[in-house]
C-alpha cells in the first residue's frame, strides 16, 4: 500500500456493517424454520439474545417446545424420500449453491457472529468461509456417499451399500456456532439425511441466517428444519422424537450423558462431540519459539471457548523456568477489546453466567496452592461486558481441579513434568481424551508419545490445524464417534447388505 493512502479503518467498516443488520434483526426477530416457512413459537413465547458486548438485546427468539419439534422432525419426515432419492450429481449442486449462497454473505456472518458470541473478528472473519468449506467439500462427497465394498464368496455375489438413516437431529452450541453447526449439517445432507436442528439458546443469530440461505439456495422445503430453544426443553424433546433416527450432539459432556438417556427409549443412534482438557506437552528439545506461539495461540484465541483448546501446559522441568518467563509476557501483552476491533485477541465471553465459571475457577486455583501468575480478575472492556482477564496458572500438579476441569475461557494451567513417562502419565490423568500436542525435536519420541496419549486427535510439533478428510473426535468422556470424511458417512448412514446367489450354493431341503 501507497504510505499516503490512510490504512482501512476495518473496526468503523465491521460497525457499519453491522448497523443495518442488527437494526433489522431486532424488527424481524428470529422464528423457527420449519417446513420452508419462517414461523413463531407454537406458543407465541420467545426469549431474548443478548450481545456479551453490553448485555443489549439483539432479537426476540421463537421459544421452542415438543409441539414445535414435533412440527420440525414431521416436516423433515415428508421432505426425507424425494431427499434420499434426489440424484447426488442434483444433490451436489445444491449444495455447493449453500456454499455460493454463504460466501456472498461472509463478512455479514463474521460481524454477527462477532456480536451474538464475543468472539474476535480476527479468527470470525474466516469462519463462514470455512463454513462454505464445509459445504462445498461434503458436497462433493455426494456421489460417494452410497459406496460400498464388494466382498465375493464362493457361491454368493455380496455387496454392501449405504443409505441415509433418515431425518437426524442436529444440537449445537454456542462456540463458533455457524462453523460447527454446518460441520454437522453439510455431511448430513451430502448422505441424503434430512435435518431438524437445534442450535444453543445463546448464539441463535447465525443459525437463523443458515436456515435462510439454504432455503434461498433451493434446497427444497423440510429439507433443514430449524427450532430454536432451550436444551431441557426443544433439545430434549428433539432428542425424543420417534421419527428422528440419530442425534448428532456437540456440547458438555454432562449433556451427552443426559441425551444418551433420553434417547434411549427411541433407541437413537447417537454421535458426541464433548468437553476437553487437553494437554499440550512441550519437551526440553523442542524448537521452544515455535512451541511458545503454538501454546499462545491454542488457548487464548477464540477467547479460550474452543474444544480442541490447549488449556494445560506440560512443560519439562529443565525449561520451564525460561519458558514460563517469555509466555508470561505473551499472556500479559495479550489485547482483550471489542470483537470488531481487528486488534483484538480476547473478545467477551458469551454469558454472564459463563463469566461467572470461569471467574470461579481463580479461587480455585488460589485454595489449591496454585499461582495465578497472570490475570485472575473479570477485565473492564468496551460496551462493559463480559470480559475476562486471560489468565495464566502455574505451579499446578495434576490433580488439582484446574488441572482436571474444563474451564473453557483464556485460562491456562501449566505442569511441570520430568520425563517422557512422567509427562504421559500427566496427560492422561484426566477423564477427557479429545486432543493432544506434543513438541519435540525427537521423531521416535514424539511418535511414542502419540502412541501413549489417550485422545482423538494428535498434532505432532503444531498447533491444531483442520483437515476435513481426516476424523475428528475424541475418546473417553469427550466423545463418541468420528466426523470428516467418510467418517461422518458412516454416522448418517446404514450400511445395508445384499447377497446375490449365483445359483449354484445347495439349499436345504426340509418336509419332503
Ligand atoms: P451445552 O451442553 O450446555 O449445550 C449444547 C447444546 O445442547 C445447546 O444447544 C443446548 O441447548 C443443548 N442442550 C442442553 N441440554 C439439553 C438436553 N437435556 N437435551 C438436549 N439438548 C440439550 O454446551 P455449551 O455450553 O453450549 O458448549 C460448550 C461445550 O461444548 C464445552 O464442553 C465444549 O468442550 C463442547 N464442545 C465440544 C466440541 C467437540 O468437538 N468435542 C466442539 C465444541 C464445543
Amino acid at each position: 500500500m501507497d504510505k499516503a493512502t490512510p490504512k482501512p479503518d476495518v473496526f468503523q467498516a465491521n460497525r457499519d456493517r453491522a448497523a443495518p443488520l442488527l437494526k433489522q434483526l431486532k424488527a424481524d426477530g428470529i422464528g423457527h424454520m420449519i417446513g420452508g416457512e419462517t414461523v413463531p413459537a407454537s406458543s407465541g413465547e420467545t426469549f431474548d439474545t443478548a450481545s456479551p458486548i453490553d448485555n443489549s438485546v439483539l432479537a426476540y427468539v421463537a421459544r421452542g417446545n415438543a409441539n414445535d419439534i414435533d412440527h420440525a422432525a414431521k416436516a423433515a419426515q415428508r421432505a426425507f424420500p424425494a431427499w434420499r432419492d434426489m440424484p447426488a450429481a442434483k444433490r451436489k449442486k445444491l449444495l455447493h449453491r449453500v456454499a455460493d449462497a454463504i460466501e456472498a454473505r461472509a463478512d455479514d456472518i463474521a460481524v454477527l457472529e462477532c456480536i451474538d458470541t464475543g468472539q474476535a473478528y480476527r479468527f470470525m472473519a474466516k469462519a463462514a468461509i470455512r463454513a462454505a468449506e464445509n459445504f462445498r467439500f461434503f458436497a462433493d462427497k455426494c456421489t460417494e456417499a452410497r459406496d460400498g465394498l464388494n466382498t465375493p464368496s464362493d457361491e454368493h455375489w455380496n455387496v454392501s451399500t449405504r443409505v441415509p438413516i433418515g431425518p437426524v437431529g442436529v444440537i449445537t452450541p454456542w462456540n463458533t456456532p455457524f462453523m460447527l453447526s454446518t460441520w454437522k449439517i453439510a455431511p448430513a445432507l451430502a448422505a441424503g439425511c434430512t435435518v431438524v436442528h437445534k442450535p444453543a439458546e445463546w448464539s441463535p443469530v447465525t443459525a437463523d441466517l443458515l436456515a435462510k440461505l439454504v432455503k434461498e439456495a433451493g434446497v427444497p422445503d423440510g429439507v433443514l428444519n430449524t427450532v430454536h430453544g432451550f436444551g431441557e426443553e426443544a433439545g430434549k424433546a428433539l432428542t425424543e422424537h420417534p421419527a428422528i433416527k440419530a442425534i448428532a450432539f456437540v456440547g458438555e459432556t454432562a449433556t451427552g450423558a443426559a441425551i444418551m438417556a433420553q434417547g434411549a427409549p427411541t433407541l437413537k443412534r447417537v454421535h458426541f462431540e464433548l468437553g476437553g482438557k487437553n494437554p499440550v506437552i512441550v519437551f526440553d528439545d523442542a524448537d521452544l519459539d515455535r512451541a511458545l506461539d503454538a501454546v499462545v495461540f491454542m488457548i487464548y484465541s477464540l477467547n479460550g471457548e474452543r474444544c480442541t483448546s490447549s488449556s494445560r501446559l506440560l512443560i519439562q522441568s529443565s525449561v520451564a523456568d525460561k519458558f514460563i518467563e517469555k509466555l508470561t509476557a505473551r499472556v500479559k501483552a495479550l489485547k482483550v477489546g471489542h470483537p470488531l476491533d481487528p486488534a483484538t485477541e480476547v473478545g467477551p465471553l458469551i454469558h454472564e453466567r459463563h463469566l461467572d465459571k470461569v471467574c470461579s475457577y481463580f479461587d480455585v486455583a488460589r485454595k489449591d496452592g496454585a499461582t495465578v501468575a497472570v490475570g485472575g480478575k473479570p477485565y473492564d472492556g468496551p460496551g462493559g461486558g463480559h470480559y475476562v482477564q486471560p489468565t495464566l496458572v502455574t505451579g499446578a500438579r495434576a490433580d488439582m481441579r484446574v488441572a482436571q476441569d474444563e474451564v473453557f475461557g483464556p485460562f491456562l494451567t501449566v505442569i511441570p513434568f520430568k520425563d517422557e513417562t512422567d509427562a504421559i502419565e500427566i496427560a492422561n490423568s484426566v477423564r477427557y481424551g479429545l486432543t493432544g500436542y506434543v513438541w519435540t525435536g525427537d521423531m521416535g519420541r514424539a511418535l511414542r508419545v502419540a502412541d501413549a496419549l489417550e485422545a482423538g486427535m494428535i498434532w505432532l510439533n503444531s498447533e491444531n490445524v483442520r483437515h476435513l478428510p481426516t476424523p475428528f473426535g475424541g475418546m473417553k468422556a469427550s466423545g463418541i464417534g468420528r466426523d470428516g470424511g467418510d467418517y461422518s458417512f458412516e454416522f448418517y448412514m446404514e450400511t445395508k447388505h445384499v447377497s446375490l446367489a449365483r445359483g449354484t450354493h445347495k439349499i436345504q431341503r426340509l418336509g419332503l
